[in-house]
């Protein structure tokens, strides 16, 4: 009988957090290893093949952006930057190398844990109505088969993106706040830090609106949250 316990590499250099993740993977029932450096990073990643990452950015021997990048060569395991960083130009290039969510140190662990669960759950939020494809201009969501494209070329979205887009189409037209999409998305509001989603957003216009300055497709309400058009 196959174990139904998730695996977790936890990639960090920092004992004390280490400790605090440890203790609480355990209260979780999660099985763990840990990681202290790019190079045991990736071996053990490679050797086991764990369901999720949790990777801090600065490590002794390297950037944790090796890491993703490595990662991602063979698997879409979910990998959540968690990273004392505050640049969100740094975030925006995790998210980019293909890391599927991030946290900011200090961080709560109830937040992380949030995090994780919604990670491991990958579930997407389907549009309502009976349509596969959705267009609008020069985008194109087929939903069937999981794919976008933009300006006629295909782009890759994070799964977080991706739900994120799923969810402003469902709901195209109508304002949904900054705490309706942090809810619906990662399943926790309180305490997620506000920077979050603007970052998400960022790369998400990146990737589908001609010019991100002036996006056609989602519009910022100023103070209250996104809306579709
Ligand atoms: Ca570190």
């Amino acid at each position: 009988m196959k174990e139904d316990r998730k695996t977790i590499l936890i990639v960090e250099d920092d004992r004390y957090i280490i400790h605090f993740l440890t203790v609480s993977f355990k209260e979780e029932a999660y099985a763990f290893q840990v990681a202290g450096t790019v190079k045991e990073a990736v071996s053990l990643f490679y050797a086991n093949r764990p369901d999720l990452v949790i990777l801090d950015l600065g490590l002794p021997d390297g950037n944790g952006m090796e890491v993703i990048r490595s990662i991602r060569e063979i698997a879409d395991s979910p990998v959540i930057v968690v990273s004392a960083r505050q640049e969100e130009e740094e975030k925006i290039q995790a998210l980019d190398a293909g890391a599927d969510d991030y946290v900011t140190k200090p961080f709560y662990m109830g937040e992380l844990l949030a995090r994780i669960r919604a990670a491991l759950r990958k579930t997407e939020v389907r549009p309502q109505g009976k349509n596969t494809c959705f267009e609008q201009g020069d985008l194109r969501v087929d939903f069937e088969n999981r794919r976008v494209e933009a300006g006629g070329k295909e782009v890759h979205l994070t799964p977080i993106e991706y739900k994120i887009l799923n969810l402003l189409i469902a709901n195209r037209g109508k304002v949904l706040t900054h705490h309706y999409i942090l809810k619906e998305i990662w399943g926790y509001e309180e305490g997620v830090e506000a920077g979050t989603l603007r970052v998400f957003m960022a790369t998400l216009r990146r990737k589908i609106e001609k010019n991100p300055s002036e996006p056609q497709h989602i519009m910022t309400e100023v103070g209250v949250g996104y809306r579709f058009r």
